[in-house]
């Protein structure tokens, strides 16, 4: 039998340890950038290897949107541990999982302090995205769907002061 040139999933899964299981977190054993993501070289350029991942096995990238892990684990390209996200969804991601770690402490939720309008209803885990965002007030604000003055009193405290402090 010839040697066949091996298909691009060949190639992609030769450099995957999935010893974990179908739950756990596949390994990329390739190549990798400093953060520890996987790079893999696939239609004409180099990408990441679980945006690579899910190219190949879930389908197509929207402009604009991330691949994100659920699992929190860089070389990991299982495509159950991965979602499409905005990276605002990324930063609230992590705060929501930083929160886990650290948890905000007692006292009552006053969502309904945050919400901006009649249109946008701001939760917990965007106002503290719009904490860490480090854009400018109108880019943050029209991805929120509110007016810059909404997002100029949350980063001063005036709303959302519980968050806040609890930040600090
Ligand atoms: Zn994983």
């Amino acid at each position: 039998m010839a040697v066949s040139k091996l298909s691009v999933e060949e190639r992609f899964w030769s450099k995957v340890d999935r010893s974990a299981g179908p739950e756990g977190c596949w390994l990329w054993t390739g190549s990798g950038d400093p953060k520890g993501y996987g790079t893999f070289w696939h239609d004409g350029r180099t990408r990441k290897a679980h945006r690579a991942s899910w190219l190949l096995f879930k389908g197509g990238i929207p402009e604009g949107i991330w691949v994100l892990h659920r699992c929190d684990n860089p070389p990991c390209v299982n495509p159950a541990h991965l979602w499409l996200g905005t990276n605002a969804d990324n930063v609230a991601d992590m705060m929501r999982k930083g929160r886990d770690r650290h948890p905000l402490g007692v006292g009552p939720k006053r969502p309904a302090r945050g919400a901006a309008n009649g249109r946008a209803k701001l939760t917990e885990a965007s106002v503290l995205a719009i904490l860490a965002d480090g854009r400018s007030h109108y880019r943050i604000a029209a991805d929120y769907g509110v007016t810059h003055g909404v997002i100029w009193r949350i980063k001063r405290g005036e709303r959302w002061r519980h968050l806040q402090e609890a930040r600090s």
